[in-house]
């Protein structure tokens, strides 16, 4: 892949764009401008609601990015609305192609411990294979941190039979028995979809 930027999604991509930008030689920008007065929008409790948070929430800065092949960074992608929007934002202000990098791997299951993800069947990652999921959120281009890649990047090597670390929420290996759910459940969309 040739880019011409580096852009963090603020400002939960910052971090890994900083080192994806160190790593690739790919020049890092803020391309996104982020209102810090806006909460976060994954939690809201409806789409509509999601949708004007993003919107009021980050803006694009047009004069760096028309014309522009963008590398847009960011943590995570739970149920993808961020991603969709800010895609669409970076095609608005002119990105002549925009491909996402993620670094993590992709959300399938929720998490019991205490992270405010959604329900199984809300999470794009659970119900899309990561083609699916680049048609969805419409960039040119999708990939994430594998699971082995995120312990390397911790300085580790995870061990298969043990985690040493709670890494649920990708791998569906959750460290204590789950008393009232079944989490290799397939979610609720794809059983409705068979
Ligand atoms: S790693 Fe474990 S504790 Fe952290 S969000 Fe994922 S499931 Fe929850």
């Amino acid at each position: 892949m040739v880019a011409d930027y580096v852009v963090p999604v603020p400002d939960s991509g910052v971090p890994a764009a900083i080192g994806f930008s160190q790593e690739s030689g790919i020049p890092f920008e803020l391309g996104i401008i982020r209102s810090h007065y806006v909460g976060r929008t994954f939690i809201q409790p409806n789409d509509g609601i999601r949708h004007l948070g993003v919107k009021l929430k980050h803006n694009a800065n047009s004069a760096l990015i028309r014309g522009k092949r963008i590398v847009l960074i960011d943590d995570s992608i739970v149920r993808g609305t961020t991603s969709v929007k800010i895609v669409q934002m970076m095609r608005d202000a002119g990105a002549a192609e925009v491909h996402m990098r993620i670094a993590s791997p992709p959300t399938r299951h929720s998490c019991f411990y205490g992270v405010d993800t959604p329900e199984r069947s809300k999470l794009l990652a659970a119900n899309m294979d990561v083609e699916a999921m680049r048609a969805h959120i419409d960039c040119d281009s999708l990939a994430f941190i594998s699971i082995d890649g995120l312990y390397r990047a911790l300085g580790d090597q995870r061990n298969g039979a043990q985690p040493q670390r709670c890494d649920a929420c990708f791998t569906g290996d959750y460290p204590t028995k789950l008393t009232d759910s079944d989490p290799q459940a397939p979610p609720l969309a794809l059983v409705a979809s068979r």
